[in-house]
């Protein structure tokens, strides 16, 4: 019904990553006229960069312990909207173009061959086919014609990974009377002064099975040495300003190692027992080596307790550039959640948006490319609801 009702209206998409994607395949999967607008020369840029190192599609997570990783939308709100196009959805969709999909170990869901460009390929090419227009190299800004579409969406992306600053914020305060707060980076790595002899052993190795504490939390998994400091998922989630603790070895208590230490019957450093004995990765021997003062690596108790608790001075975070993603973008306030009519801008009828261009947030793990499609999704049921009633 809704088919027939829509096929005459036409639809202009702004932005072509998971978001105006999926946007664009639910509107013409309903019967709507879509054009896909994107500012550079290919499309999905930043789904290719995502997807260069193991495209981390989605979480196995439950949907309620999905949205306890969100911040923006309230936990109503997020429900809503993973009822409208959950996490499975999403997998299924992926799988239906013909991508087989896993789960890792970190109970990530992942798609089988590991990389972005041939899910992309399929992708576009199912919607070329049902008839999808894509207009590359086309940028949304203050004359971008609009009155030819009978509803228009954005998903015009966040601040991090991009080559220049974006337009479309200064677009969307002066031309539509939005307010946009500016982005910062998030899901980032950080600085760390490095002795040059620990980065000539350790630099691109990891530190595995770690907890990684700072004032903001604590989070095991593993981090990986870097020239100019530390990044992996640890750092993302509670990497801040100050001092931070590695606790090198968790599965044992400090009494514990220091037992299994003292029961080696040789005559030996406190480092050559720690090697022989515990288990440690070569990085993590690097940084008890290079990071500590001669006097205290002829102590055992001194070392035990740096093992347990290894302080490092975090500097500052990466810059935006080199983020995974962004806080900031248009304020939630400004978008209607209402049923039917969810992520229409309040002060345009008619022009939805949604992705990672609004001001919510989420750790890396699957939850940002989860919540752009999703939000892409019920942007689309938005649109096509207004394009009915309104
Ligand atoms: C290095 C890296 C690794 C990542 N890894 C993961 C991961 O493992 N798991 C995960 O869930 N997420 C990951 N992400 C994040 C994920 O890629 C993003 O959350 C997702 O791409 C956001 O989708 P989006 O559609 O909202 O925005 P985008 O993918 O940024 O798409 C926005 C599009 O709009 C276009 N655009 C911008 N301005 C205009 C304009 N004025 N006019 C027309 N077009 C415009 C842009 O060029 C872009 O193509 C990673 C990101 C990076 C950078």
């Amino acid at each position: 019904m809704l088919q027939s009702m829509v096929s005459a209206k036409k639809t202009a998409i702004f932005g072509s990553g998971p978001a105006g994607l999926m946007a664009a395949t639910r509107l013409v999967r309903a019967g709507a006229g879509v054009t896909v607008f994107e500012r550079r020369p290919s499309f999905g840029r930043k789904l290719l960069i995502a997807g260069s190192s193991g495209l981390n599609i989605s979480h196995e997570a439950s949907v309620p312990e999905f949205i306890a990783h969100y911040e923006g939308f309230s936990p109503p709100i997020w429900s809503r909207f993973f009822s409208i196009f959950s996490p499975k959805d999403w997998i299924a969709f992926v799988e239906s173009l013909g991508f087989e999909t896993f789960v890792g170990t970190s109970s990530r869901y992942f798609v089988r061959e590991m990389k972005a460009s041939n899910l992309l390929r399929a992708w576009i090419e199912m919607l070329k086919k049902a008839g999808v227009q894509f207009v590359p190299n086309t940028e949304f800004n203050s004359e971008t014609r609009l009155s030819d579409f009978d509803s228009v969406g954005f998903f015009l992306g966040g601040g991090s990974w991009e080559d220049r600053e974006p337009v479309w914020p200064a677009v969307f305060r002066e031309r539509f009377g939005i307010q946009v707060h500016p982005f910062s980076p998030s899901n980032v790595g950080y600085e760390v002064a490095w002795n040059p002899k620990f980065l000539q052993e350790a630099e691109g190795k990891p530190l595995k099975n770690i907890v990684f504490t700072t004032k903001s939390g604590s989070k095991a998994g593993e981090l990986v040495v870097t020239g100019y400091g530390l990044e992996g998922t640890p750092i993302y989630f509670h990497g801040t300003k100050g001092v931070a603790f590695l606790d090198l070895k968790p599965a044992l208590t400090q009494s514990s190692i220091l037992e299994k230490l003292k029961s080696v019957r040789e005559n030996l450093s406190p480092l050559r027992r720690i090697k022989k004995v515990l288990g440690l990765n070569e990085t993590a021997l690097a940084l008890l080596f290079h990071h500590t003062e001669a006097h205290d690596r002829e102590n055992l108790g001194k070392m035990v307790s740096l093992i347990k608790r290894f302080p490092l001075e975090i500097l500052r975070p990466r810059p935006l550039m080199e983020s995974i993603s962004s806080k900031g973008g248009v304020d939630l306030g400004e978008v209607r959640v209402d049923p039917g009519c969810e992520l229409m801008l309040k002060k345009h009828p008619g022009f939805f948006c949604g992705g990672e261009m609004l001001d919510w947030d989420a750790p890396t793990g699957g939850f940002l490319i989860q919540a752009s499609v999703t939000q892409g999704a019920v942007a689309a049921r938005g649109m096509l609801g207004w394009m009915e009633n309104g």
